[in-house]
């Protein structure tokens, strides 16, 4: 078991299982003892197979299937999203649309499906895979910061309304991770910029961390598991940066 902490009984939902953070996450929580629904769009019976959990293959964008997700669960992890780079003038309002939908809609949608049961049991804990994106801005991320921030000011109301129930909500926000969203992005830079992709992890990526390396995702997931164990009872409504000293400069 990683860090000593037990989830022996617990039940956790974790949306974007299917890859990078979410698939973390739910290997972390499942190696601590929590039995875990994964949820993704369409990779969540791999991910399910590996950690003896339960698939729920469920589209987030989409308020029909995530009122088919399990309501009676112990721990909730927002984890699912995505990117999409341009700038404001040519920034497709569809995809801003679906960007809201998937990483602030689904997250209130969920919170709002498990909070009565965590409330009635009288322990909850809920996790939001936020970013450095929820705390600063960086240019033609208009839906991902907006998204982010959204996801942030969320998270602590859950926190005020979870407390008399022993229901904590937090925000993790990572600087950029190893994760198969963040290797598209270095590639699109790469080939936008004419630059080599060790040149757009060190010059761009990286610019901003005091350590420059990108995270790895068991790191977040080593958060995540942290914040859900009976200790961690009165850390809510915080949002705690794993970001390589990115928004302390
Ligand atoms: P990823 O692309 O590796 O995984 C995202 C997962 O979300 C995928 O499995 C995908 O299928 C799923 N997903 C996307 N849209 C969905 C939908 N409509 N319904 C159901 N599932 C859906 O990305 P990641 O890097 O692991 O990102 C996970 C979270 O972490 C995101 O919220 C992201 O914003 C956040 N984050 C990532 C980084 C980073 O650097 N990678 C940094 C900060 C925050």
């Amino acid at each position: 078991m990683r860090s000593g902490i037990s989830l022996d009984g617990r039940v956790a939902l974790v949306t974007g299982a299917g890859s990078g953070i979410g698939r973390a996450c739910a290997r972390a929580l499942a190696e601590a003892g929590a039995k875990v629904h994964a949820v993704d769009v369409d990779r969540a019976a791999a991910v399910a197979g590996e950690i003896g959990g339960w698939a729920q293959v469920a589209d987030l964008a989409d308020p029909a299937a995530i009122d088919g997700l399990p309501a009676e669960v112990d721990i909730l992890v927002n984890n699912a999203g995505f990117q999409h780079v341009a700038p404001l003038p040519e920034f497709p309002p569809e995809v801003f649309t679906r960007m809201q939908q998937v990483m602030v809609t689904a997250p209130f949608l969920l919170i709002r499906r498990v909070l009565p049961a965590m409330a009635a049991k009288g322990w909850g804990r809920i996790v939001n895979i936020s970013s450095v994106h929820g705390l600063r801005a960086s240019p033609f991320k208009a839906a991902y910061v907006a998204a982010k921030h959204a996801l942030e000011g969320l998270s602590k109301v859950a926190a005020l309304e979870g407390a008399p129930h022993g229901v904590t909500s937090n925000c993790v926000s990572p600087g950029y991770v190893d994760t198969p969203l963040v290797r598209d992005q270095i590639a699109a830079q790469a080939a936008a910029h004419r630059l080599g992709e060790d040149e757009v992890l060190e010059r761009v990526l990286l610019d901003r961390a005091a350590v420059k390396q990108l995270i790895a995702p068991e790191s977040v997931a080593e958060v995540v598991h942290w914040l859900c164990g009976d200790h961690a009872g009165q850390l809510t409504g915080a949002s705690l940066p794993i970001d390589g000293g990115w928004t302390a400069a």
